[in-house]
């Protein structure tokens, strides 16, 4: 089995963002920032938004799906193919997993367990699913890491509007997207943070308002080494 795993989950170097969000004077342990949201309420242009200011890192996901048109390997997604994916689970390389839309996803776990432990904030953008399994973990780095948010759309006709412009999808997957973003807006509940999404600038302010709090807590902050 372990012949199929492709070493370079494994290999993903300690990547550095652009600026630190260390406090002066401080430690502070990377806050994990969990984002989900029904896909077409505007998360991976948000996602996109957030990037210039580039503070934190996101954390690249696998998935079993094929890439959309402009998607690139190690940047929108890891492409795995299925007993890829499958070896990767059972060594215990992921920190959740789920199945989305008829394809696997899942977040690599040392990428973001080394980036909380030297200080570095990870973003991930996962579904309700995946994010409940985060939030039951008993790793006392990641249960004190975890911040989740929630976009909520404002509608679901308005959702159907957004999917139909994008125009990736077939009808068919425009339903079954739909569906399950029906199902997953009951969720929201369960995460700490809701933002009702309303223009990409709006969401972005919230989002921003929110990772600005997180930052000041004091529990999250110890005296610096020296
Ligand atoms: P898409 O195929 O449109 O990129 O993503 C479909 C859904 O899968 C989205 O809700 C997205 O948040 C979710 N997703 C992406 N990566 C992961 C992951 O690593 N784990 C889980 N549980 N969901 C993911």
């Amino acid at each position: 089995m372990s012949a199929v795993v492709p070493p370079r989950l494994r290999e993903i170097p300690l990547t550095l963002p652009a600026r630190s969000a260390q406090p002066p004077g401080f430690f502070r342990r990377g806050i994990f920032f969990v984002l989900s949201a029904p896909s077409g309420a505007g998360k991976s242009t948000l996602r996109e938004n957030l990037r210039p200011k580039s503070d934190f890192i996101y954390s690249v996901s696998c998935t079993t799906r094929p890439p959309r048109p402009g998607e690139e390997d190690g940047v929108d997604y890891h492409f795995l193919t299925r007993p890829e994916f499958e070896a990767h689970a059972e060594r215990g390389d992921f920190l959740e997993t789920a199945e989305v839309h008829g394809n696997r996803y899942g977040t690599p776990r040392e990428l973001v367990l080394r980036h909380l432990e030297a200080g570095i904030d990870v973003l991930v953008d996962i579904d309700v699913q995946g994010a409940a399994q985060i939030r039951a973990s008993t790793d006392p780095l990641i249960r004190d890491a975890l911040t989740d948010v929630f976009i909520m759309p404002p509608s679901l006709d308005e959702l159907r509007r957004r999917l139909l412009k994008r125009g990736s999808e077939t009808e068919a997957q425009i339903e079954r997207r739909l569906r399950n973003a029906a199902t997953e807006m009951e969720r929201w509940r369960e995460y700490r943070y809701t933002i009702i999404s309303g223009t990409m600038e709006e969401d972005l302010q919230k989002f921003r308002a929110i990772m600005k709090a997180e930052r000041y807590r004091s529990d999250r902050l110890l005296p610096a080494k020296g």
